[in-house]
């Protein structure tokens, strides 16, 4: 292999489909000050150890690891863009990693509430439909609202994004505001569907624990918070 930039020895957790000979994105540092972002691809000579598969609460049908990069040297035809730069990379990438999770999580909370209006429909309790009690038609209705909202904010950072303009603000705000509404919309969901809907042969529960991650992974919720309390001046 030739010289490079070295990674740091440590160990970073991975969400993967499948845990097969691929190739890893991520920053390591060139020297004491510089970061570098850089691709190695795993062969049988170079590679970082797999750690355990990582027993998760959701998303179980992708697997999650931990990778040690213990060793481990990239070449320098492996580095993205400019070397130096990584971080600055990696920070503009994050905000495209949230939108595209905005984007898929609006169309996931809309077919929840579908799937629960029509769940409401067909079960009959108290002498009649669950669909005639206003408290759940308005509860899913206020649902439906920020599910539109969201979707409508998503297309304007998109349309931002095409302008190539900076789209950090919309990033950390859709991400913050869908993490919690992917949580609303799952426990209501589970909720109107009753008994029912905590046994795991229900879309439910599942939906419940895969929503989960959604106000953490890519950066919790705090952190939202922290970058839009700095952007405005606090
Ligand atoms: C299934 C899964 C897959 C993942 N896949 C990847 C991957 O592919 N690549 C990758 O790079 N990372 C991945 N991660 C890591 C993920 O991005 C982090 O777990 C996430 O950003 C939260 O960081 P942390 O776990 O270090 O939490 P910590 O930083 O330890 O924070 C713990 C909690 O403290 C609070 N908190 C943290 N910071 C602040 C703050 N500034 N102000 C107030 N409160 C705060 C929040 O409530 C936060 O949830 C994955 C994680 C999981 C669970």
């Amino acid at each position: 292999m030739a010289q490079g930039p070295g990674v740091p020895a440590g160990v970073r957790r991975e969400d993967r489909l499948g845990l097969g000979p691929d190739a890893h994105h991520l920053v390591g540092r060139e020297d004491e000050v510089t970061l570098v972002l850089a691709v190695f691809f795993v062969d049988q000579d170079h590679h970082p150890a797999f750690g355990q598969l990582s027993d998760k609460l959701g998303n179980r049908c992708s697997d999650t690891a931990e990778l040690a990069f213990t060793g481990v040297r990239v070449p320098v035809s492996h580095t993205i863009g400019t070397a130096g730069r990584g971080f600055q990379q990696q920070m503009a990438q994050f905000q495209n990693e949230r939108m595209v999770a905005c984007y898929g999580r609006v169309g996931a909370c809309e077919r929840a509430l579908d799937r629960t209006r029509d769940y409401l429909r067909q079960r009959t309790a108290f002498g009649g439909p669950l669909i005639t009690n206003q408290y759940l038609t308005y509860q899913l209705a206020e649902l439906y609202a920020r599910v539109d909202l969201c979707r409508h904010y998503n297309y304007a950072c998109a349309e931002a994004f095409m302008r190539g303009e900076d789209t950090s603000h919309f990033a950390t705000v859709a991400k913050l505001a869908i993490g919690r509404l992917c949580e609303d919309v799952a426990r209501t969901c589970l909720q109107y569907h009753g008994g029912i809907g905590y046994m795991e042969e229900t879309w439910t529960a599942r939906f419940l624990r895969d929503m989960r991650i959604t106000s953490i992974g890519g950066g919790a919720d705090e952190v939202m918070l922290q970058v839009i309390a700095k952007m405005h001046g606090m």
